[in-house]
């Protein structure tokens, strides 16, 4: 054996394997619907684009601090300021390569083998495999569907042990968009701060959130919440720029400045020219992230409806993110199938629609739907669903 133990429980990406038999049906003249995608649409807004190519032109081409383009830190600075009320110094900031890398960093600095974090299901899913890469143990919170996928103050109480280092919160959610209010953050973070755990609050979805719903950061609610939470966010999904791979977090100085060490040893910096565009995403006009936020939110509510007319398919709706994600375990049934990943598999063949089994995301009855994509593909995904499931009843 040449591999090392610890890629050994490594799970693949379902997302991504998914993706890739859809991508192969397809490449085979198959009409093939992906609603895999999780990522936005548009193109990245072009005074994004030009202000990158500007940077490469003048010569902005080589490594930058680790930690990131100290213009970009103050610019995050600004924007936690501007958006969420919260002032952090240039030491508190790590720019990185995507929030997915920033998470990794993060969990390789703060877990000891065996330490605890708690994740909540359905859960992203390379929350649990992050922190078996830093020999940590992943310890699951049912956010039961029937209280919105979210969970409580009292399960939480009751999940923390003396090894739980941290937990992760995601608002709103990928899988299910669902997003805590101000109130159920500030009782979890209540658990939290009597417990002495770190949370850790991905806001990737920060900006895709309808209706009067309103994004808070846990770290908003308090000085004494803000200290032990570490905010990660990034340009992926709000600026459509998820190739670009910029992320960040914000938090606590001595943790950011082990991130940085460590980013010092293996990235060395993130992408400059990717850098720079950030920086034009967070200090230029804000004008693109609304309307693609308007547009996300239109295509929600009518295929939303549309969904939820299929027999057998129920679904809470998202109050974020670009996700649905209903429960199917009836109409699988309908269709044949006693399991959801075969139901996803027979989609995929007979229908040609290619959707996410919730099994990756720790909820086997569900499937996860992206609407990033047109609304036209989308009724025409819908319907085939509901052709798949009724033909067979
Ligand atoms: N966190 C969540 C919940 C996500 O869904 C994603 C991307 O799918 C990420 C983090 C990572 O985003 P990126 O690495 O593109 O910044």
């Amino acid at each position: 054996m040449r591999l090392a133990n610890r890629v050994g429980a490594l799970t693949p990406s379902s997302t991504l394997a998914i993706t890739a038999k859809a991508k192969e049906l397809k490449s085979q003249g198959l009409d093939i619907i992906g609603l895999g995608a999780g990522e936005p649409d548009f193109n990245t807004p072009a005074n994004i684009i030009e202000a990158a190519y500007k940077s490469m032109k003048d010569g902005m081409t080589k490594y930058t601090p680790s930690g990131g383009l100290p213009e970009l830190k103050q610019a995050v600075i600004h924007k936690l300021k501007r958006d969420q009320g919260l002032t952090y110094e240039n030491s508190q900031i790590i720019i990185g390569n995507g929030a997915k890398h920033v998470l990794y960093t993060l969990f390789q600095v703060l877990l000891n083998e065996g330490d605890e974090v708690i994740i909540p299901t359905p859960y992203w899913v390379s929350y649990p495999e992050q922190v078996k890469l830093a020999g940590g143990q992943p310890v699951y919170v049912e956010g039961n569907e029937d209280k919105d996928f979210k969970i409580t103050p009292a399960q939480l109480e009751e999940t923390i042990t003396e090894k739980t280092k941290a937990i992760i919160i995601n608002s709103p959610s990928n899988p299910t968009g669902m997003l805590y209010s101000k109130e159920e953050l500030a009782a979890l973070g209540e658990v939290c701060l009597r417990n002495n755990i770190l949370i850790v609050s991905d806001e990737i979805y920060e900006k895709l959130v309808y209706a009067e719903n309103k994004h808070v950061s846990i770290a908003q609610l308090s000085p004494e919440l803000k200290a032990i939470t570490i905010v990660i966010n990034g340009v992926s999904k709000s600026h459509s720029m998820t190739g670009w791979r910029i992320g960040y977090a914000a938090g606590d100085k001595e943790i950011i400045g082990a991130m940085t060490d460590l980013a010092s040893h293996s990235t060395s910096n993130p992408t400059t020219t990717s850098q720079f565009g950030a920086l034009e995403a967070y200090d230029g006009p804000q004008e693109a992230v609304e309307e693609m936020r308007q547009a996300f939110e239109e295509r929600l509510n009518i295929i939303f409806e549309k969904l939820i007319s299929i027999p057998g398919v129920t679904c809470k709706k998202p109050q974020g993110a670009f996700y649905l994600y209903p429960n199917v375990k009836k109409a699988a049934q309908y269709a044949g199938y006693d399991d959801v990943d075969q139901f996803v598999e027979g989609l995929l063949e007979e229908a040609l629609v290619a959707v996410i089994p919730g099994s990756g995301f720790g909820t086997p009855d569900n499937i996860r739907l992206s609407y990033a994509t047109s609304l036209d593909l989308l009724e025409e995904a819908v319907k085939r669903i509901s052709t798949f499931v009724t033909n067979k009843m």
